[in-house]
């Protein structure tokens, strides 16, 4: 009896269509760019099982992510939708570090700031707090001897208002793009470092892969991770990506012992510590307009750390950055595929350390499955059609 039941579900199978559970055809997809967007993209791609092949023209990492101060966080992100990716980001970090293991070394010692009363700066941090404390971001106020329990040493100067965020991070950028990279080429992603993309290649119509500086590569899908240089080779396939400028420098000190566990904004300043013991600080998040990116602003930064923290040993300059952010022009990620060419996909944005875990995440589904993600539908190239 069981055999014929056994029989009679062979047969049963056998008749159904032959492609209802045949396994769907491997795509393969160029993607172009490995700073921590196609990093984390490329991974992904490749982790879900995709014939991928990552091109950058020079070592992951090396261009505007290099010159990140690298801060995740979800912090006076808005609309809500826009907080949603930062702070699914932040959280997808932590799920990359449980797949990727300890090679990719994060910083989870959250992240605290405080204001003198400066233009505004009690009410505008107000009603931050209270906006993301309705979001669920675990953030409270603290006062000035809050901040000096949390921060032994720390000579505050004025503080009128201070907050303690716990979910945050800091990574180091390069080395994050770097693992990201390495990690996907363990999951079978194949590697074209120092390759410059030229552009797209069509056959009778179609983009059918990408010419570089090494000859054509052939792929079903292109995703476009290129920063600051997305917008020409984006409108090639018809897909609007405006950015505007944005300037941030960073001074990076030799490396030290531990100083900082965690990410600190004090008025007019940011600190960090990288886990190769390199202390980064700048003066704000904001545009740095023409400050040059020289010796002469890195001592002055690194002053304003230590009138903050007059008991740090000796803090020595070893390198300044001076970053171009790639921001869109209305601060927003521009994430998705072309209407004239579908199969060209683009990612570019600010906030991209923050995101990258769920943006690789995302754009490999949409990419691999075709199916939009509702995280994403605020932040399509179509707004700027
Ligand atoms: C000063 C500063 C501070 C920042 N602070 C933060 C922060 O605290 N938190 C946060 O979340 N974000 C921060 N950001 C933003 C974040 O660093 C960026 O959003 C992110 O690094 C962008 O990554 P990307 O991969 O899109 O671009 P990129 O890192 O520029 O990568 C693009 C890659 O494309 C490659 N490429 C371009 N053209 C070609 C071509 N033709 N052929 C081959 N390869 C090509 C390049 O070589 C490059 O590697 C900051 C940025 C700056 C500048």
């Amino acid at each position: 009896m069981l055999l014929k039941r056994r029989h009679l579900l062979m047969g049963l199978a056998s008749t159904a269509a032959p492609s209802a559970f045949a396994a769907p055809p491997r795509k393969s997809v160029v993607v172009v760019g490995a700073g921590i967007i196609g990093a984390s993209v490329g991974y992904h791609l490749a982790a879900y099982g995709a014939d991928v092949t990552i091109v950058n023209r020079a070592g992951p990492g090396q261009e505007t992510t290099a010159k990140s101060f690298a801060w995740l966080n979800a912090f006076n992100k808005k609309p809500y939708s826009y907080y949603t990716l930062n702070m699914l980001g932040i959280l997808g970090w932590r799920r990359l570090q449980q797949e990727i293991g300890q090679d990719l070394a994060i910083q989870w010692g959250g992240g605290i700031s405080w204001h003198a009363d400066e233009k505004n700066a009690v009410a505008e941090t107000q009603d931050i707090i209270r906006r993301l404390e309705g979001w669920g971001y675990p953030i409270r106020a603290i006062n000035r001897s809050e901040v000096e329990a949390l921060l032994p040493g720390v000579r505050t100067g004025p503080c009128a208002i201070a907050w303690k965020s716990d979910i945050d991070g800091t990574v180091d950028p390069v080395a994050a793009a770097e693992t990201l990279v390495a990690a996907a080429a363990r999951k079978g992603a194949r590697l074209a470092m120092g390759t410059n993309v030229l552009g797209l290649d069509r056959t009778g119509g179609r983009v059918t892969g990408v010419q570089t500086s090494k000859g054509l590569i052939r792929a079903d899908h292109v995703v476009l991770c290129m920063g600051n240089d997305t917008p020409p080779m984006a409108a090639t396939a018809g897909l609007k990506t405006p950015l505007k400028e944005s300037r941030g420098v960073l001074a990076h000190t030799e490396p030290l012992r531990p100083l900082f566990g965690q990410v600190v904004m004090p008025p007019g300043c940011d600190i960090k510590q990288n886990p190769d013991g390199r202390l980064v600080t700048g003066s704000n998040f904001g545009d740095s307009g023409d400050t040059p990116a020289d010796g002469a602003t890195g001592e002055k930064f690194l002053a304003k750390v230590r009138n903050f923290f007059p008991h740090l040993p000796p803090l020595p300059l070893e390198f300044m950055t001076l970053g171009h952010r790639v921001l869109p022009l209305d601060g927003h990620p521009i994430v998705g595929p072309s209407s004239s060419d579908p199969n060209v996909y683009v990612a570019v944005m600010h906030s991209g350390m923050t995101q990258a875990p769920i943006m690789g995440q995302c754009v490999a589904m949409e990419v691999l499955n075709g199916v939009p993600i509702d995280w994403l539908s605020d932040y399509r190239p179509s707004r700027f059609a």
